[in-house]
């Protein structure tokens, strides 16, 4: 079964926990390892934009769910396709 990541920006509060969770994020940026916002765009796989939660690039995805544990209210999850 395979299945691809979705985010619900209705209910995002725009924390950024996800995108600091993130160990895709956390490889390819060194303030995002460091637990802050990045500066410009490296090809993260989720981010915030404005204020609430944007897929931004899955290529690398390991749908590993760290980002739906770290959303305090659950704006993230995984569909099947
Ligand atoms: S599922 Fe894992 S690799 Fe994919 S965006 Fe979430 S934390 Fe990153
Ligand atoms: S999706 Fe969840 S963890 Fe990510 S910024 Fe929005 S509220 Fe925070």
């Amino acid at each position: 079964m395979a299945y691809r990541l979705v985010v619900h920006p209705e209910l995002c509060h725009g924390c950024g926990n996800c995108v600091v969770a993130c160990p895709v994020n956390a490889s390819k940026s060194t303030e995002v390892a460091g637990g802050k916002g990045p500066q410009e765009d490296v090809g993260l796989s989720i981010i915030v934009e404005d204020g609430v939660v944007r897929i931004n690039q899955l290529k690398e995805c390991k749908n590993c769910a760290t980002c739906i544990k770290a959303c305090p209210v659950g704006a993230i999850g995984l569909e099947e396709v």
